[in-house]
């Protein structure tokens, strides 16, 4: 590497903010890592930070770590993440009553300082630095100072407001992905490092609300989302809750499946949910999209993934949307449905495990013979033709 490169990250102790050092010390940056303590209740969280440091420094990778103590500041906000006698509500992280983990103005705060860190760096070693953060596609509405166009703005006015600010750059590597998009990352950036996954991530913390020994119940939103990253990469959770991984895991399954079906319920139609949620069947030629005919994409009513490309529908008499053939990619899931005294199989969403319909063995022999029968309101379609 011919000029030194150098990264600032605001480093939590979390699984994002940790995802994000080992993302550019895989790239052979030069990082320096502020941890903030704030007055959290799970200050715990700092600790956490310096044993991960530490475990580089022992692996002879070797970063700079700042804390900076804003305990007298925020004091003075209002948050359950700070405030002693205010309860850390459980449950989903998309769910409004998560409004009171937010802190005032937190990352406005916290960016004002990493972006200070890095302009005097910037100048030090006259070279241009990056701020990585850990924005992504999952970070919720109820955290608007997360979002891109919050980042968008704030480096904005820091850009007009200093000297020399055009050597500091904001960086956002996981902005188009989700948590199991870092924790992929951070896989990724391991082997790069000659480091152990599980050694890491048991030095992270992700729970608002630890015991004693630093162990989260693992009912808090944030550690429902932790848990399930780790489930969607096929990873235990190197970290120990306060009772067994499957007792946990099996936890936060079912709050998300309690909370995605009250989604349904509410922005889908009382027969759209009937079809996709309980594997309900439309009555047969009723469906909207059984005489589309447009070049297009038919994708899954509740979550977009794409099933069928619309060359591959046919007009099968049956009465509801056919196709002889699945988008490669679509993976769709086949399980045998004995209900009604039948044999058949069943097809579902792979992504969001929406009821789709059937498939049954009398369709058109030259496209090997299957009939996909779909039901339209699992649907919906995207028209190549309404985009050009
Ligand atoms: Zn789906």
């Amino acid at each position: 590497m011919s000029a030194e490169q150098f990264a600032v990250i605001s480093l939590s102790g979390g699984m994002d903010s940790t995802s994000l050092v080992l993302h550019y010390l895989s790239k052979q940056y030069n990082v320096t890592a502020i941890s903030f303590n704030y007055g959290q209740k799970h200050v715990i969280e700092i600790e956490r930070a310096k044993s991960f440091v530490q475990f580089l420094k022992d692996s002879n990778i070797h970063i700079q770590h700042e804390i900076a103590d804003l305990t007298s500041a925020m004091e003075l906000f209002k948050s359950s993440l700070i405030s002693k006698n205010e309860e850390i509500p459980t449950g989903h992280y998309e769910e409004s009553q998560m409004k009171s983990t937010v802190v005032p103005n937190r990352n406005a705060i916290f960016s004002s300082i990493v972006f200070g860190k890095a302009l005097s760096i910037a100048q030090e070693h006259k070279a241009s630095v990056k701020i990585g953060l850990g924005v992504h596609s999952g970070d919720h509405a109820i955290y608007p100072d997360c979002r891109p166009e919050f980042y968008d703005a704030i480096s904005h006015a820091f850009f007009i407001g200093n000297w020399d600010s055009e050597r500091v750059t904001f960086d956002l590597p996981y902005l188009h992905g989700d948590k199991t998009t870092i924790l992929q990352d951070a896989i990724d950036s391991c082997k790069l490092l000659k480091l152990e996954f599980d050694e890491v991530f048991k030095r992270t913390i992700t729970s608002y609300e630890p015991d004693g020994e630093g162990r989260s119940s693992g009912k808090t939103g944030s550690d429902i989302e932790r848990i399930l990253a780790f489930h969607s990469i096929g990873r235990q959770d190197p970290i120990d809750y306060q009772s067994s991984w499957e007792e946990v895991l099996q936890h936060a399954l079912q709050v998300e499946a309690k909370f995605l079906d009250e989604k349904y319920k509410s922005t889908l139609t009382d027969l759209e949910y009937y079809v996709t949620r309980k594997s309900g069947t439309e009555r047969p030629f009723t469906g909207l999209l059984l005489t589309e005919k447009r070049d297009g994409t038919f994708t899954c009513k509740c979550c977009d993934h794409p099933l069928f490309d619309s060359n591959s529908k046919f007009d099968s008499g049956c009465g509801w949307p056919s196709f002889h053939t699945e988008l490669e990619q679509a993976n769709i899931v086949r399980i045998e449905d004995l209900s009604h005294g039948m044999i058949r199989i069943e097809v579902r969403c792979p992504k969001c495990d929406a009821h789709l319909g059937h498939v049954f063995n009398d369709g058109p022999r030259e496209f090997g013979g299957e009939r996909y029968c779909i039901n339209s309101v699992s649907m919906n379609f995207e028209s190549k033709e309404d985009n050009s």
